[in-house]
């Protein structure tokens, strides 16, 4: 059983019919429906509810899933780090779409995350450019999105350990989709779709990348982090 805990703020809903339309439920409720399964339980917190996010949840938290955009700063710096450091100690963590500004991802990376961003509701092509990875399974050539916010390369991250997708826009431009980390213990992994006035999290074949992150994402050795000293070289 992997335990998912979904942090999705939950903002844009209170304030935008046009979100509300899309996602009458959150957009964590959403995600909540389509990922739930025999051997996947979720468990959802928002940004009113975000002091849930408690050491020992996060413990008890084989893979958390990051929705924000509008209240990044809303987020506390010590449940931000908390994050950070639970990934370190293993737990897997995957970053949604304007989640690649979040307090927790930008700790993770190390950078700005910065990117290039249009709102013209262009069609996005989700390119498969490795195949032979778990979270590209069951995926064919390409996830066609018709409509999504615009993300355009430079994108101020890492140099991914591995990438997955690669998205490509009707304007041009192209844009790191699916990027993989380690972080000490801990796996990362950050998709790029997901804008909150599109069905993106409806498509399928997006809730099939999510699913299979979340396998790939769980963790396989989780240990508290320490620096132990030794008096001898083969000491216990
Ligand atoms: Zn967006």
């Amino acid at each position: 059983m992997i335990k998912v805990t979904i942090y999705n703020e939950g903002e844009h809903e209170k304030t935008s019919e046009a979100v509300r339309s899309v996602y009458p439920d959150g957009i964590h409720n959403c995600l909540k429906a389509a990922l739930e399964s025999d051997d996947v339980v979720i468990t959802t917190v928002t940004l009113d509810t975000i002091e849930e996010l408690t050491e020992e949840a996060l413990a008890a938290t084989d893979v958390l899933i990051w929705w924000g955009h509008m209240a990044h700063n809303k987020v506390p710096d010590e449940i931000a780090k908390r994050v950070q450091t639970a990934v370190l100690e293993g737990m897997g963590v995957i970053f949604l779409h304007s989640g690649h500004h979040s307090k927790p991802f930008k700790l993770l990376m190390g950078t700005s995350c910065n990117l290039t961003w249009r709102e013209d509701g262009d069609q996005e092509l989700v390119w498969v450019c490795n195949p032979a990875h778990p979270i590209a399974q069951g995926i064919d050539r390409f996830i066609k999105l018709d409509h999504e916010e615009t993300y355009g390369e430079p994108f101020g991250i890492p140099e991914p350990d591995e990438l997955v997708f690669i998205g490509n826009f009707e304007g041009g431009e192209v844009f790191r989709a699916g990027c993989c980390y380690r972080r000490e213990y801990g796996k990362v992994f950050y998709f790029q779709p997901g804008h909150e006035t599109f069905p993106t999290y409806k498509n399928p074949d997006v809730i099939k990348v999510i699913k299979n992150a979340i396998y790939w994402a769980a963790p396989i050795y989780r240990k508290k982090l320490d620096c132990p000293h030794v008096k001898k070289p083969l000491e216990a």
